[in-house]
């Protein structure tokens, strides 16, 4: 039975939004999420299985989760990701999946069985040479044409662009010209720091430029400020006459913690609160000896952080120190 009061943090945040990474593997391999010398993996046995993910899905189902995202590392490389999909789209929420796109082909149909709508596809530059020197892969066109494809296929696209100086931070306006003919979304993201990714603030492209970028192509009445939904982490944007939108996403410079409602679950099992706190709560020990999580889950949430993972003030937040503590993203799950 639905407890609104069951996923309250101590700050009265209610958290109704679950992100759940179903593996840390991934057929690309960024380099702002994957340390160059790769990540330790979990063993197999210690990562949940199909059963567990879905039980554990059930169980923040049945205390107020309204959305699931599925993510990783790349969750469409897990080999039963399709049978993950297609039970997690039975539970009655609004499911999304956040993938490199590599896959999708292989999935339209099982995307349309599960109920999803809305696929978040990362690109970060629309230079074949940049694209593969990021991704450190070969896969532009086929990531492109899957995005070609998911929008022939009747989906919502989101672009996810994690943008980095000297790097694509030339690109934004193209990104934007994307949108002209597309009806798609495209989300600047601002680079995270994360375990082995190299982070520092040089390499940061905040809002305030971006903005001043568009400003310098736009005329002021053509930039449309979009209403931004609730718990929305993007601030939204359009160009008037244009198909698509653009949407900046802020946490290093306007982190917007204050209406967080995510929590997230790691491919092994564990509840994370905040995508930059160190601690975690490990869920599969105890969900194999039959026992309930649900305390685990509340002590999760109770310990939550007012503000990006108790890093509240820049200094600290920039601290290789400290956010060499935390996980790379690909093992957290974006
Ligand atoms: N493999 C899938 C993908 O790339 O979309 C899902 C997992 S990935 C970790 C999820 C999102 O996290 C991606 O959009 C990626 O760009 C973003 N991400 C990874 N590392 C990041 C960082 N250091 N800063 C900002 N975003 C990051
Ligand atoms: Fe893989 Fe996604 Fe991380 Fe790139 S961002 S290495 S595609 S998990």
């Amino acid at each position: 039975m639905e407890n609104k009061a069951a996923l309250q943090d101590a700050f009265g945040r209610g958290h109704d939004y679950l992100r759940i990474s179903i593996s840390e593997h991934c057929n690309l391999r960024c380099t702002y999420c994957m340390p160059e010398d790769g990540i330790h993996l979990t063993p197999k046995p210690q990562l949940m299985t199909a059963d567990e993910i879905l039980q554990i899905a059930e169980t923040f189902v049945q205390l107020g989760v309204k959305k699931i995202r599925v993510t990783g590392g790349e969750p469409l490389v897990r080999k039963d990701a399709k049978d993950i999909l297609l039970r997690l789209g039975k539970l009655g929420v609004n499911l999304t999946i956040t993938t490199n796109g590599i896959l999708v082909p292989n999935f339209i149909d099982t995307f349309k069985a599960a109920g999803i709508k809305t696929v978040n596809i990362s690109i970060d530059s629309l230079d074949k040479a940049k694209f593969n020197r990021i991704t450190r892969r070969d896969y532009f066109e086929a990531v492109f044409e899957n995005i070609n494809l998911l929008l022939g296929e009747g989906f919502q696209v989101k672009l996810n662009v994690v943008l980095m100086k000297h790097f694509n931070d030339n690109e934004i306006l193209d990104f934007i010209a994307l949108t002209e003919f597309k009806k798609v979304q495209v989300r600047f993201i601002e680079f995270m720091p994360f375990n082995g990714n190299d982070w520092d603030k040089s390499k940061l492209v905040t809002y305030a430029e971006i903005l001043h970028q568009m400003e310098t192509e736009f005329a002021v009445n053509e930039i449309q400020r979009l209403e931004d939904a609730p718990n929305d982490t993007a601030k939204n944007f359009k160009i008037a006459s244009y198909l698509g939108s653009f949407a900046i996403i802020s946490s290093v410079t306007n982190p917007f913690c204050s209406t967080c409602n995510r929590i997230r679950l790691t491919a092994d099992g564990k509840l994370k609160n905040c995508l930059f706190s160190n601690s975690e709560t490990p869920l599969l020990e105890t969900l194999r000896r039959g026992e309930s999580i649900l305390p685990l889950i509340q002590q999760n949430l109770r310990s939550k952080k007012p503000v990006r993972g108790g890093m509240e003030d820049d200094a600290q937040f920039q601290n290789p120190e400290l956010f060499s503590q935390n996980r790379s993203m690909i093992a957290i799950g974006g």
